[in-house]
């Protein structure tokens, strides 16, 4: 399916009231609607949160705001069901708009209570880290976990509008920003090669949070997540597999290294290490590849390598993994810097080669 829905990607721009802001933006993109519902982070309330609810206030719209708890924690069974309950105590109706303004977890969970809520609430995500800019707010999954595993349950839910202010970033702390800098580099290594040349030469800028450097990495990882998830909206014809380049390694990373050890990006990072390793070990691409790769994400801060890595045990986690068909081990694996593909049958000798290549 094509995307819709606008990608608005500002510096700056979120408490004004005037056609630049956010408040007549947000009318544009919802249409008929009497009233919004801010779910937001307790982290942003008093930063981007404030600054939407401000903007709201020039509007005629009826405003409601829901406050959630920091941390991965809230994407639970009873968080959703106390939202539910919370949104129904502000007299929500079909012509209410949940506004979701947080990282990926308020995304994930306030987009499920919109997709869910008497059978669907129009959505519009704000994201506020790195990571839900450029990853989570875009593609339309939303969801919750179970204590049995990660994103479980959920739905696919588009928003009607996804408002991005590079400003937000200036209160993320240095490390979540980084983080989300693995998953803006994956997109140059996987399907575009000239982003991958310009965040070279534009590293240490992005680094430092300049607005016009950041905001172009930010536009272009939406775009190439954009394109890809375009051609496979509802992971049917396995496209969308491509955006898990390194990432059947860093779940076994974090799996095994224990989830909040280390943050996601990190993972990843050390991951598209390992998956490039592995590539070139099998004679799918040339070392300059993974030489390359290796000195972007050193530029930017990230891990290379996991000293503690367990070679046994990231491979018992790998075979259990959804991305592995049929016990056999499969991986988005480069052949250039702008191409992967999906590899199946790989020997898991090569896979532990990869894993020892980088500790
Ligand atoms: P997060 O939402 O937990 O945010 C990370 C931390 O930053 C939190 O402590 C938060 O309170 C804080 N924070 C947020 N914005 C801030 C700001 N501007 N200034 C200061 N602090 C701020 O985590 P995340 O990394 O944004 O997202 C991770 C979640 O996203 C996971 O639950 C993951 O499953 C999900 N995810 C979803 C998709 C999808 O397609 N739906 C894709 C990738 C990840
Ligand atoms: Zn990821």
């Amino acid at each position: 399916g094509d995307r819709a829905y606008p990608i608005a990607i500002k510096s700056g721009e979120t408490g004004l009231a005037d056609p630049s802001g956010f408040a007549s933006h947000f009318l544009d993109a919802v249409g008929d609607c009497t009233h919004a519902i801010v779910v937001q982070d307790v982290a942003i309330a008093d930063s981007a949160g404030s600054m939407i609810t401000q903007s709201l206030k020039s509007s005629p719209l009826r405003l409601s705001v829901i406050q959630i708890a920091s941390g991965e924690t809230s994407k639970s069974t009873d968080r959703i069901a106390q939202l539910w309950n919370e949104m129904l105590d502000t007299a929500a109706d079909r012509r209410s708009v949940v506004i979701a303004v947080g990282g990926g977890v308020i995304g994930d969970l306030a987009g499920f209570a919109a997709a869910t809520f008497t059978r669907g609430l129009r959505l519009v995500q704000v994201p506020t880290t790195l990571l839900a800019m450029v990853d989570s707010s875009v593609g339309g999954k939303t969801g919750i976990n179970l204590p049995g595993g990660k994103n479980l349950v959920g739905s696919f839910w588009q928003p009607h509008m996804v408002w991005i202010d590079t400003d937000f970033l200036s209160t993320l702390p240095e490390r979540e920003y980084i983080s989300g800098l693995a998953e803006v580099i994956k997109y140059g290594v996987i399907e575009d090669a000239d982003f991958f040349e310009y965040l070279e030469a534009n590293i240490a800028a992005i680094l430092q949070r300049e607005p016009e450097p950041t905001r172009t990495a930010i536009a272009k990882s939406c775009e190439s997540k954009a394109r890809v998830v375009a051609d496979d909206e509802r992971e049917t014809t396995g496209r969308r597999a491509i955006l898990n380049y390194g990432h059947t390694f860093a779940h076994a990373v974090e799996s095994t290294a224990g989830y909040g050890v280390m943050l996601h990006g990190e993972a990843v990072s050390i991951g598209m290490q390992m998956a490039a390793e592995l590539s070139v070990s099998l004679g799918r691409c040339d070392r300059e590849l993974l030489e390359r790769q290796t000195a972007l994400l050193a530029a930017a801060g990230l891990p290379l390598t996991w000293e503690d890595a367990d070679v046994n045990d990231m491979i018992a986690v790998m075979a259990r993994d959804k991305k592995v068909a049929h016990g056999k081990l499969r991986f988005v694996l480069p052949d250039r810097i702008g191409n992967v593909e999906l590899v199946g049958d790989v020997p898991a000798d090569e896979v532990a080669a990869a894993i020892r290549a980088c500790r």
